[in-house]
């Protein structure tokens, strides 16, 4: 019997998990293991509150967990509850897949300025993650500047731009719902170093910036480069440039409540202000033959009360495991960091790709696992529990989970699929109902 711990119940470790349910049948015990209470990851924290059919995939996530061979472990955190070397002494295999769940750094000076709050804070914090229940961004600014050109900047922009009418049917926690019908927001810078056919937009997600209700997208049409070239874009950013080069051709709307900026060629340098953000200063910039963006000594500042970063993560270390600082990720070759210890999803890549690109990254684990063989007697599952039953410590089940669910959907407003618990210690008390 092969047994297996995974570190992180997000799509990366789930995805694994059927990889290794594929692999290995009823030849295989899973405990799938996580610092919260609640599974599913950046399903549940990360995909945005009014994105509700991405979210759907917990539902095949949820079959994985009710398999016989599988255990969900909640509220138990590797490094803290337990050692890495103690689930390797367990386990035959042990699969950290916890995410890019730190933000990355502008690298600019007045970066730490309140008012500059990172894309994994202001997301966690409208979508109920409880490490940023606390956080009260400023929304009483009626500027903010996004950085960064990606799905994850649009996400922001768009929840920042939404009417609480277009917000109603999502699962947005209270606490952000409420501070953003009282936002005074009202112009949204998106900054890109680089130029539209550079940007990292889908479709989908920048289409959705043409149709909101009250906001208007706003693009300088001298930022593009002739139509000819987008002809050698790959379909999928064709389509994207084209939305863009559509916003821009729009009449402009003095009536909009809300704008939404692209700026296009400009880099932060420096976050302004006295005591807290008061304006984001850039340089234009141009492009090298090899696409990356130079400054060109030109500067000039956008008055804002808020910036939001929006350029990529990082994963968190974990004491006992090789870190690799300058990729913000664990040191691997193809996922395995030493034997018996491997990294999948964005742990293990970085942070890129669709929640779907998870799916043949765990089925790659799940292969190397069967390929690297099984040596020797494991403990399991068996061990993992008489170590949290010695240290008193609480952990959560999956039925214990969905005594929560039950809970959160029980108290969902009007129109809302679920209210979510945002404190770890509600979590715990409706598990024990
Ligand atoms: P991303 O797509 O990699 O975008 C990061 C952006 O930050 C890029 O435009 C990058 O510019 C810019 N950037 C990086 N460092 C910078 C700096 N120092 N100064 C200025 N700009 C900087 O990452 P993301 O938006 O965080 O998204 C992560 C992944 O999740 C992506 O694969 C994304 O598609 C996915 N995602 C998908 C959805 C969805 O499908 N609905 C939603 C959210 C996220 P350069 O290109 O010049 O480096």
């Amino acid at each position: 019997m092969l047994n297996v711990a995974i570190i992180g119940s997000g799509p990366a470790g789930y995805y694994t998990a059927e990889g290794l349910l594929k692999s290995f049948g009823d030849g295989v015990r899973i405990d799938i293991i996580d610092r919260l209470p609640t599974p599913f990851g950046l399903i549940r924290a990360g995909v945005a509150p009014d994105h509700q059919s991405i979210k759907a995939v917990s539902r095949r996530f949820e079959a994985t967990s009710l398999a016989a061979n599988v255990r969900f472990v909640g509220n138990l955190a590797v490094g803290d509850g337990v050692t890495i070397e103690e689930l390797l002494g367990l386990y035959h295999a042990v699969v950290i897949a916890t995410g890019a769940p730190a933000d990355r750094k502008l690298g600019v000076p007045g970066e730490d300025l309140p008012g500059v709050v990172g894309s994994a804070a202001f997301v966690g914090w409208y979508n109920g993650h409880p490490d940023f229940a606390d956080l009260a961004p400023p929304l009483d600014a009626e500027s903010v500047a996004i950085v960064g050109n990606g799905n994850v900047a649009l996400d922001v922009a768009r929840i920042l731009a939404k009417t609480a009418d277009e917000l109603a049917g999502s699962d947005i926690t209270a606490h952000a719902a409420e501070a953003l019908a009282r936002s005074r927001v009202r112009d949204i810078h998106i900054i890109g170093r680089r130029g539209p056919h550079q940007v990292g937009f889908t479709p989908k997600e920048l289409g959705e910036m043409g149709e909101l209700q009250r906001a208007v997208p706003v693009i300088e049409p001298a930022d593009f480069p002739p139509a000819v070239a987008d002809a050698a874009l790959d379909p999928g950013l064709r389509k994207v440039v084209g939305f863009l080069r559509e916003f821009a051709g729009r009449p402009p709307r003095r009536d909009a409540k809300v704008r939404v900026h692209f700026h296009f060629f400009a880099k932060p340098i420096a976050v302004e202000g006295d005591g807290r953000v008061e304006r984001l200063r850039l340089e234009r910039t141009a492009l090298t033959q090899d696409g990356q963006a130079i400054g060109t000594g030109d500067t000039y500042a956008i008055p804002c009360g808020m910036v939001v970063p929006c350029i990529g993560y990082r994963t968190s270390p974990i004491p006992g495991v090789p870190y690799d600082a300058a990729l913000g990720r664990f040191a691997n070759a193809d996922g395995r960091i030493a034997p018996g210890l491997y990294c999948v999803g964005w742990a293990r890549r970085g942070p890129t790709g669709t929640i779907g690109t998870n799916r043949p990254d765990g089925f790659m684990i799940a292969e190397e696992i069967a390929a690297d063989g099984i040596e020797g007697d494991r403990e399991g599952p068996a061990g993992l529990d008489r170590l949290v039953a010695e240290r008193d410590l609480y952990v959560v089940t999956f039925r214990d989970w969905q005594k929560i669910d039950a809970a959160e959907v029980a108290r969902a407003r009007a129109g809302a699929p679920r209210e979510k618990f945002v404190r770890v210690d509600e979590m715990i008390a409706h598990s024990r109902t």
